[in-house]
């Protein structure tokens, strides 16, 4: 049998979209109880160098970002706890979200704070050097300053990898675009601006065979152009992978509206689902901006929108 909790507020997710709701929250005398899923403090974790969230001079690493992120929700009351959130029933006015299949939570709001995550090739050379922090980036905006002037090689071929390779050509040396078949999937708009910036070289028809390194890091890429089989090296420092994100909303499926890749759809500027008392935040529910701030701007939102709709009830 099993056990059945009462929550104000429950958070599903512990990145900074999940946390800076737990701060809001906690603050509002919502009690919020928050589940941090099988990241604790999120995609941060994974990179060593953060440089772009404001109030870090030096920048920080991730795990340290979050670990203080986690600290201040907790300072104001909230309740961290571990576990993963595997079926939620949200068709009655009280929620229902399971826990590690036992725990049921019964919750008068629910913020959705589970991210996305990025699609990698899954070749060994790319997840040794993805693992070191070594070379292999899926996020250029977070990553690009790091190759000023040097060359990289971006995978991708549809309007987030073109968005990503301009992005790039802006402060690399150069940068080699890969696409796997003879035509972009993006839209002609975006596929004309890098075709027409300078440093950006195309090359159609192309896969990535391997990352190449001195163990440590990235010095170059092995690609074979699939109509001939020939096989090239191109001197890069840098690996960015641009081939989409899988947000994690499996388990909301039937209950909330998603786009065709599976983002939450929120209403306007809020945070609001099509569910009432259901909010989403943070990377699940973007997939255009993608970013720490962004994510912790939007847990605000969140906590605000969840306390009026108590507020109003
Ligand atoms: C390598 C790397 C480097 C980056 N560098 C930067 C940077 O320098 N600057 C920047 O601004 N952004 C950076 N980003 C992007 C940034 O990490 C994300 O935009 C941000 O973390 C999104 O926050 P989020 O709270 O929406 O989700 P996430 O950080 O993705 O957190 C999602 C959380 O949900 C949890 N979860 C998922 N499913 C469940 C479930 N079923 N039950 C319970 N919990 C669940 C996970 O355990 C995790 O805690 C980087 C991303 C990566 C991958």
């Amino acid at each position: 049998m099993s056990d059945i909790e009462r929550v104000k507020c429950l958070i599903i997710g512990s990145g900074p979209a999940g946390y800076t709701a737990a701060i809001y929250a906690a603050r509002a005398n919502m009690n919020p109880v928050l589940y941090q899923g099988m990241q604790p403090g999120g995609q941060l974790t994974t990179t060593n160098e953060v440089e772009n969230f404001p109030g870090y001079p030096d920048g920080v690493t991730g795990p340290e970002m979050m670990m203080q992120l986690q600290a201040q929700a907790q300072r104001f009351g909230a309740d961290i706890r571990d576990g993963w959130a595997t079926k939620v029933d949200f068709s009655e006015d009280v929620k229902k979200v399971w826990i590690n299949d036992s725990i049921e939570i019964h919750a008068d709001t629910v913020i959705i704070s589970t991210g996305a995550t990025a699609k990698y090739l899954g070749l060994p050379s790319e997840q040794h050097y993805l693992s070191l922090g070594g070379g292999v980036s899926a996020c250029a905006v977070c990553d690009g300053f790091f190759y000023r002037n040097q060359e990289v090689v971006i995978v991708g071929a549809g309007d987030s990898a073109c968005e990503e390779a301009h992005y790039l050509s802006q402060l690399c040396k150069k940068v080699t675009m890969l696409v796997r078949s003879e035509k972009f999937r993006a839209s002609r708009i975006m596929e004309d601006r890098v075709r027409n910036t300078a440093n950006i070289e195309i090359l159609l028809d192309t896969v990535t065979e391997e990352i190449l390194g001195d163990g440590n890091v990235v010095t170059g890429v092995r690609v074979k152009n699939n109509k001939t089989g020939e096989l090239t090296d191109i001197p890069a420092t840098g690996f960015f992978v641009a081939i989409g994100h899988k947000p994690n909303t499996d388990i909301f499926k039937g209950f909330l509206d998603m786009d065709e890749t599976g983002y939450l759809i929120t209403k306007g500027k809020t945070s609001k689902t099509n569910i009432a008392g259901v909010f989403a935040c943070g990377d699940v529910q973007d997939k255009d901006y993608r970013q720490a701030i962004t994510a912790a701007g939007s847990g605000c939102i969140a906590a605000l929108d969840a306390e009026r709709y108590l507020a109003s009830k």
